[in-house]
């Protein structure tokens, strides 16, 4: 897979360090980009929390890559958390630490020389997550140019670069009872977002809460970078991105990643196991793809809400009595760590067992993009994720969204109203309206959803074959990390 440079190797060619923010969406995307980089002969320093380095060694073949890309290099660096935090459920407190421990080793990292070697000079641009501020102000300091990237929609990131137009109108803080009165002050978006489609934080009634801080700090801090990475492309958000570029004009709309680099790979955005780069932090049960292999054509519902989101027991015996009384088939991803209390798998009752005996397939974690690209998937059962919504749209795979948390909210809202790709079913959770969605999607309206998804798919890929827009994008970052790297 290794294209020469047209540069020589050595001190002159770029070297790049990312910094994903270490959850799993973000760590999938940078990945990618990481990847994409190395494609194109920049050296590239990958660092990584010790806790997410620990789990990637575990679980995929990320040494793999030191034998793919000459450029590629693996650094860590402590989150400053003890080993046993339960980091995805108490994430702020991995922000703070991050912030305050991990900001010196930053420091020390870029100008202890530890990152160079012969083969490779100094550092020449720094890219990392956006939310995480400290790493450009040690940039600056030191004197390193640094580009943010985001990994969440354009349109959640406009809702966040406009959280202070939302307290100064008046329509934030709001009491958590009338949630569908419509938001006036988010440019773009007039009347379009309810006060339900706010990002959830939105909806604590109080301007100090810790979220609502860090996302507004943050957020204004970003334009402050050379340019700012959005995983996203122009045909899907597109108007809000235009927004964005009148406080970041710099912006590179190169996504979806994954897709843009299997079309690198192999000239194709069509996933084969052999191809795919897995930076799972769990354990991936590939027995579901042998499961689907033996589906009908677009019949099964795939249900994953993703690397965070935990569901109470009701909320899971909800879903779970709504799709077997659907009787669509189904494969969903229940995460060992995704019921509150644990020990669901002894408790459930009979009727769902045999239910799902017959029509369903249950994994800890499953090689999600695959999945999607399946042609057994007719559907996908989301949390809205933005790395789940992207790895749906480019598959042409109608959602049901149940946002779970955060800059979900703002996705499933586009979803069901902006893009027609699906429905919303936001702050729902009762079996009979599962049952009615799936019926809805996989039957009644399937052929208007699909007809639409697809319609989407192929502005995805059009984006990333060659003249399109996140594929042109790509080219105009990579000639801007060389020319900052002289
Ligand atoms: N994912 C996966 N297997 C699963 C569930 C999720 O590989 O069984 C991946 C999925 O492909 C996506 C990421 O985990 O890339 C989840 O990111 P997303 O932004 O959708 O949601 P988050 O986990 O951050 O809430």
């Amino acid at each position: 897979y290794l294209k020469t440079s047209d540069m020589d190797q050595g001190s002159l060619t770029p070297h790049v360090l990312i910094f994903p923010l270490p959850l799993q969406g973000p760590v999938n995307s940078m990945f990618k980009l990481a990847e994409l980089l190395c494609l194109s002969g920049l050296n590239v320093t990958f660092l990584v929390t010790e806790h997410i380095h620990g789990r990637l060694l575990r679980y995929t073949d990320i040494q793999s890559r030191f034998v793919r890309y000459r450029g590629f290099r693996l650094e860590t660096i402590s989150d400053g958390l003890e080993e046993d935090h339960p980091r995805g459920d108490r994430f702020m407190e991995l922000f703070d630490s991050l912030k305050y421990k991990t900001k010196p080793l930053f420091r020390e990292l870029l100008t202890s020389g530890r990152l160079n070697s012969e083969a490779r000079g100094p550092v020449t641009c720094v890219i990392a997550d956006g939310i995480m501020g400290f790493t450009g102000d040690v940039a600056s300091e030191i004197g390193v140019p640094f580009v943010y990237s985001r990994t969440i929609s354009a349109c959640c990131l406009w809702v966040f670069f406009c959280l202070p137009k939302l307290i100064e109108s008046g329509e934030l803080p709001f009491a958590g009872d009338d949630l569908d009165t419509p938001i006036k002050s988010i440019r773009g978006m007039e009347n379009f977002l309810r006060r339900r489609d706010l990002p959830s934080f939105c909806r604590t009634g109080d301007l100090s809460h810790p979220s609502i801080q860090l996302y507004k700090t943050e957020s204004q801090e970003n334009p402050r970078a050379h340019g700012l990475i959005l995983n996203t492309f122009d045909d899907l958000e597109g108007p809000i991105c235009s927004e964005i570029r009148a406080l970041c004009p710099n912006l590179y709309t190169i996504g979806p990643l994954h897709s843009h680099l299997k079309s690198k790979l192999s000239g194709t955005t069509t996933t084969t196991s052999s191809d795919t780069s897995s930076s799972s932090l769990w354990k991936e049960d590939r027995s579901c793809i042998t499961w689907l292999d033996a589906q009908p054509s677009k019949s099964v519902i795939y249900i994953s809400f993703g690397s965070l989101a935990v569901l109470t027991w009701d909320q899971l015996m909800e879903f779970w009595h709504g799709v077997i009384n659907s009787k669509t088939r189904f494969l969903w991803v229940i995460r060992p760590d995704s019921v509150a209390g644990g020990d669901w798998e002894t408790r459930i009752p009979a009727e769902i067992s045999q239910g799902t005996k017959e029509k369903g397939y249950i994994v800890g974690w499953a090689p999600q993009e695959e999945v999607l690209a399946h042609q057994a998937v007719g559907g996908f059962l989301t949390h809205s994720g933005w790395n789940s919504t992207l790895e749906s749209v480019i598959e042409g795979v109608p959602m049901i969204c149940w946002p779970y948390f955060m800059d979900q909210q703002v996705n499933s809202r586009f979803v069901g109203e902006a893009w027609r790709l699906g429905l919303d079913m936001k702050d729902a959770c009762d079996r009979v309206i599962v049952e009615e969605m799936l019926k809805d999607l996989m039957e009644t309206r399937k052929d208007e959803f699909i007809k639409r998804a697809d319609e989407m798919a192929n502005l995805a890929r059009k984006s990333l074959a060659e003249g399109g827009s996140s594929y042109c994008n790509l080219d105009r970052l990579i000639k801007d990390i060389k020319s900052m790297s002289q």
